[in-house]
């Protein structure tokens, strides 16, 4: 067993910890409370290669393996979880299905503007009643002569409605099969009439990510547009999951290691009874726990991803670091917040919105809940 990173991997980490301190931290604040999606970011984010970070280089990729992308979500989560989240779900949900599942041709198509930081690419699963339970999905896609015709809607699409957006991988209901639905994945660039997208507001945490709602009316593509096959519907989401699940634990593993040092220097600059609040046992034994459960979470991810690069089955772990990491997240934001007492709720101190942010996490690409459902099934068949 070997728990060090490679020079390479070291390498990533010190950079992109140096891009989030360097661009990102300073106006954080700012885009969480105008809730303002930054395409000056973004471009910045495609300049340091971080999008499509683990495509080969034809693709216009850099050929690294999981864990090098991991650690740069971890790494832009620790400052910012909206950053990262563009990041983690243009990678996992927008580029992976493309690169996975996409012929040759549209991988040409798509891949190499994709890797660029000047175009996103969203993943439409979930509907109004189609949450945790896929198969409720209302959105159909009938065979029409050589085209597709898509009628219905799809909800909180990460990265679906911003400028640079240029369409969506769309799960739909494509037929039917002795009364069961049959489910595939068709791609719908922006600008296709019938296509409309919607930015959702009001959001209380990754207020500076786009989320929107995707409205399909009568919506012609090209019977090229099938992602994989007819049928390959729920493949296509259940192994896209998989691997985004990777991204949320890499998201709640960095905003815990931020959370911790924040509470970290804030506690041991804070004076109360005479000496910093950090040295009054209680708090010191809560930096102590929080220390601890960041350990377990990295390696626990970490395992998957090698996992993953191994070719080996990864799902159990994935889940697993997926609840863990988001779990531990919410966990040690809260001890933060009370390490920093009064001034940890005003919006002046970046645990605040740590706070905040951690909250989608254990909700966001499979609940907690449904992460349980998914390692019961691993572990109790
Ligand atoms: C900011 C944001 C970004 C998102 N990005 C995307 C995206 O890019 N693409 C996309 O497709 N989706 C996206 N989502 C949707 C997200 O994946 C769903 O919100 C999530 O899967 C939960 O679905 P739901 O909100 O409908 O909750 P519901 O499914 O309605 O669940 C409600 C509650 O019931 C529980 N529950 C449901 N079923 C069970 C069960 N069988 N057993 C036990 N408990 C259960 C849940 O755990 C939860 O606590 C995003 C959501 C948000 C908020």
């Amino acid at each position: 067993m070997n728990f060090e990173l490679s020079e390479e991997q070291q390498m990533i980490r010190d950079t992109v910890r140096d891009f989030a301190e360097r661009e990102i931290k300073p106006v954080a604040q700012e885009l969480d409370e105008k809730a303002e999606f930054s395409y000056d970011i973004t471009a910045k984010m495609g300049e340091l290669g971080l999008f499509g970070m683990y495509l080969p280089e034809q693709y216009g990729g850099q050929g690294l393996d999981t864990l090098s992308y991991i650690i740069a979500v971890e790494e832009l989560a620790r400052i910012d979880s909206s950053q990262a989240a563009t990041l983690a779900a243009h990678n996992s949900l927008g580029i992976g299905p493309l690169y996975y599942y996409g012929t040759e041709e549209q991988k040409m198509k798509y891949l190499p503007q994709l890797c660029t930081g000047k175009a996103l690419w969203g993943f439409g699963l979930t509907e109004a009643n189609a949450g945790s339970d896929s198969r409720g999905t209302k959105t159909t896609a009938k065979q029409d002569g050589d085209e597709w015709v898509i009628d219905g809607s799809k909800i909180f699409i990460t990265n679906g409605s911003a400028d640079i957006n240029i369409g969506s991988a769309v799960q739909v209901v494509s037929g039917e099969e002795n009364g069961r639905k049959i489910f595939s994945t068709i791609l719908v660039d922006k600008g296709t009439p019938g296509f409309k997208t919607v930015t959702m507001h009001g959001k209380m945490m990754w207020r500076a990510s786009d989320t929107a709602e995707l409205y399909f009316d009568d919506c012609r593509v090209p019977k090229e547009n099938l992602l994989g096959e007819i049928g390959q519907g729920s493949k296509i989401m259940l192994s896209t999951l998989d691997n985004g699940r990777l991204s949320i634990g890499a998201m709640g593993l960095g905003l815990a290691q931020g959370a911790f040092e924040l509470a970290r220097d804030y506690g041991n600059e804070r004076k109360q009874f005479g000496k910093p609040v950090n040295q009054f046992q209680v708090n010191a034994f809560k930096l102590a726990d929080m220390a601890l459960k960041i350990e377990l979470a990295r390696n626990l991810l970490y395992k998957a991803c090698w996992l993953k690069d191994e070719g080996k089955p990864f799902g159990k772990e994935s889940a697993m670091a997926k609840l863990y990491c988001s779990e531990i997240a919410k966990e040690v934001a809260d001890e933060a917040v009370q390490i920093h007492g009064g001034y940890g709720l005003m919006k002046d101190y970046d645990i605040e919105r740590h706070y905040r942010d951690q909250r989608l996490l254990q909700i966001g690409e499979g609940t907690s809940e449904i992460q349980r459902l998914v390692i019961a099934r691993y572990v109790n068949s």
